[in-house]
Order: structure tokens, then sequence, then C-alpha cells
């Protein structure tokens, strides 16, 4: 049990209030300065960027954008149509421009997909990004497939390639690395799966956090996008918002058959994309950011590795295995993990996810990010003393009794 003073405990009814009203997904960080004032954060451990390329980013848009003048026909000229970026894109992912689909951030393109392509059934792995059950139109079948506790939630391919084929859905999920766990299943796995289940109509990877994702020392690039080609009903989606930091942008793609492209582009998303998304996307196919983002992405990844495996050494919370750029982590019995979020907000100023809402889940979880060397230091630092303070209390309370 986590204690709270009576002032805390009002401020912890508000943060409660403000998790509620923003359904299933986290409060933003701004929606948190605006409603509480009183509280002080100094950490944003809830959202899942990489802070040193949103600091490239920057970096190139001041020099090549702001300083220049250059943000004037950013704002007042419409930004290219979505075929454009999409060859722009096209050349430099080696597939063709009309397989592309680009969305106002990737949360579009699962509504678009999923809104347009789900015709009966769908199956989706839990725990997940719960966009793709709340798009999930009425009258079609949703069948959820548990990722197990004991296998710290890693997908078992076999195991869930019989089960799709029992089910036999139009549209099955995965998330890789998988949002809220981290958990990673190898690019051959994900190909066996594929091949596996050549019936099901729409298999959609989401490669959302690819980017911190490796299966080599040296930690090369994976994805399965190429793989579209040979298997149309592929369809892998990608949001650039966590590994190149620019949430606010709203930029992400999808890699699709034609025929799905065309048909997207008939019902809107003509012009869906806005300036600085389109400058983002150039910049993202140049070699010179692309050369200087391969370095901070490697950074990042080694810095997060640290990161966890500092975190492991921390009594009262289990780290599940992640090759995400955050992990979910499981607080001993009887730590609530909404107080415990509240607790960190409050005496720490870190911000962080309950996993309350994350059906799927079995326990109390809380997901923590991997922000800057500087910022992890700190976060470390304080669940330490957090979690200290805790076994205190409870050796305390033992003795009374
Ligand atoms: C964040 C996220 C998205 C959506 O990202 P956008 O900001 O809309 O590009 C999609 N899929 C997963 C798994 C995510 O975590």
């Amino acid at each position: 049990m986590i204690k709270f003073t009576d002032d805390e405990l009002k401020v912890v009814k508000k943060i409660e209030q403000l998790k509620d009203e923003a359904g299933s997904h986290a409060p933003s960080f701004f929606t948190f300065k605006q409603k509480l004032p009183e509280i002080d954060i100094k950490v944003d451990a809830c959202f899942l960027s990489n802070p040193y390329a949103t600091d490239l980013f920057i970096e190139y848009f001041n020099k090549e954008i702001l300083h220049t003048g250059n943000i004037r026909d950013l704002l007042q000229s419409y930004p290219s149509q979505n075929g454009v970026i999409a060859e722009i894109l096209a050349d430099f992912l080696k597939i063709d421009s009309k397989r592309i689909f680009i969305g106002n951030g990737a949360i579009e393109i699962i509504q678009a997909v999923i809104h347009n392509f789900t015709k009966e059934k769908i199956i989706i792995t839990i725990p997940t990004f719960s966009s793709y059950y709340e798009y999930v139109k009425d009258g079609i079948e949703v069948v959820y497939y548990n990722l197990a506790k004991e296998n710290d939630y890693n997908l078992d391919a076999d195991q869930y390639i019989t089960f799709v084929k029992q089910h036999r859905p139009d549209t099955i999920v995965l998330i890789n690395p998988n949002n809220p766990n981290g958990g990673y299943t190898k690019i051959a796995d994900v190909q066996r799966i594929i091949e596996e289940l050549s019936f099901v109509k729409n298999i959609i990877i989401d490669e959302s956090f690819i980017h911190f994702a490796y299966e080599s020392e040296s930690y090369q690039l994976v994805s399965l996008s190429h793989l579209v080609e040979q298997h149309p009903n592929l369809i892998v989606l990608k949001s650039m918002s966590k590994d190149f930091g620019i949430a606010g942008i709203r930029a992400g793609y999808g890699v699709m058959r034609k025929e799905y492209v065309d048909t997207l582009l008939k019902n809107g998303y003509l012009w869906n994309s806005n300036g600085l998304a389109e400058y983002f996307f150039r910049l993202y196919t140049r070699t010179d950011f692309a050369y200087k983002y391969d370095k901070v992405r490697i950074n990042y990844i080694i810095e997060t590795l640290e990161f966890i495996h500092e975190l492991q050494q921390i009594p009262m919370i289990k780290v599940y295995p992640s090759m995400a750029n955050f992990v979910l982590i499981e607080l001993a019995d009887g730590i609530q993990s909404t107080d415990f979020v509240s607790k960190l907000l409050i005496s720490y100023g870190i911000y962080v996810r309950t996993c309350d809402d994350k059906i799927g889940l079995k326990g109390q979880y809380i997901r923590l990010a991997s922000r800057s060397k500087e910022e992890n230091d700190y976060i470390i630092k304080s669940l330490k003393d957090c979690v200290n303070t805790q076994m205190k209390l409870a050796i305390a309370n033992e003795t009374v009794h």
C-alpha cells in the first residue's frame, strides 16, 4: 500500500480523473500542464520517443526552415498530395510508390485499413495498442489471442499459427516489437507466420517500434515492408512518431497492395499530410540525415539497454524483456499501479503510464519509456528511492502488527 498525505490525495484524485477522461490513451503532457499546474513534470517517461532524434530534427528544421525564412512557404502553401509524398519515400525504401499510403500519423492508417478492409473477423493479440480493437466496426467479430504471461507476453509463433488456422479470420494484427510490453518476434518467425497464414486476407504488421529492434550486433535496421510484393495480403504500417520523436507532426506510412492504396485514395486522404510532415518525409529520405539519424538511433538503443539493465536490479518490480524503447513493469503484490504512478508524479515529477486499461494484462503494471541518459539516471534514482520507502513502510507495518 502506498501512503499519501491528505494534500497529495487531492492531487491523486485529479490525476485519476484526467486519466478517466483520456479513455484508453494516456493524457498528454500538455493536458497535464494545463489541468494540474501544481505538478512539476520533470520527465515525461510516458511518451515513447527517441529524444535525440527530436534534437536532430530540430537542428535541421532550424537551419533549413526557420532561420532561412522557408517557414513561410511551408505554412502558406499546400503540401504535396499523398501520392507525391509516397513517391519520395518509394526511392528511399525501394518499394513501388503505388504500394505506399501516407497517413496523418499511423493511427489514421490503422483506422483506414480496419474500416475499409476488415469485413468479418479480426484476431487481435493482447495486450496491444488499443486503437486496433477500438476501430473495429460494429458487426465485425473480434477474437483476442492472449500472449501468455508465463512466456513473458512473448509471441509463440507455432501456437499463434494454430490459433489463427482454427478461427479463420479475414484480418490479423501483430505489432513488432509489441506495445505495451516491447516483446520482439524475430523476422524469420514473422515470415513463417505470413507464409503459413496465406489464407488470411489482411495480415497487418505494425512496425512502429522496429527501429529500436535489431538482430545483429551492429544494430542494423530490420523490416518486412519489402515482402508486400510477394505477399499481397501483407500490410506493413509504420508510425514515425516514436523513433523520430516527432509525434506532434503526425506522420506515418503503410505499405500494402496497390488496389488497397487506390481504394483508400478514392475515399479521401488526398491532402492528409501537412507542410511540416512533408518536410520531415523529404528529410527522412536524404542520405545526410539518414546517416546522422542512424547514429542517434544506435546511441539511444545502447543507452536504453543500459537503462533496462539497471531497472532489472531494482527490487519489488519485474521488468519484462523488451526490444523497444520502453519496458513493461509489473509491481510487487499489494502495490496498485495507479497509486504508484501518482506517487512518481507527485514526489519525483516523473510521468509514467499505468497499464490498468490494457486488456490482457494480469496484475499491476506500468509502462516506462527510456529517455535521455540524464533523465534515465534520474528515473533510476527516483525509482530506487520510491521502492526503498515502500519497503521501509512495509517493514514498519509488520512490526506494528
Ligand atoms: C503510437 C503507435 C501508433 C500510432 O502512431 P501515430 O502517432 O499515429 O503515428 C501506431 N501503432 C503503435 C503500435 C503505436 O504504439
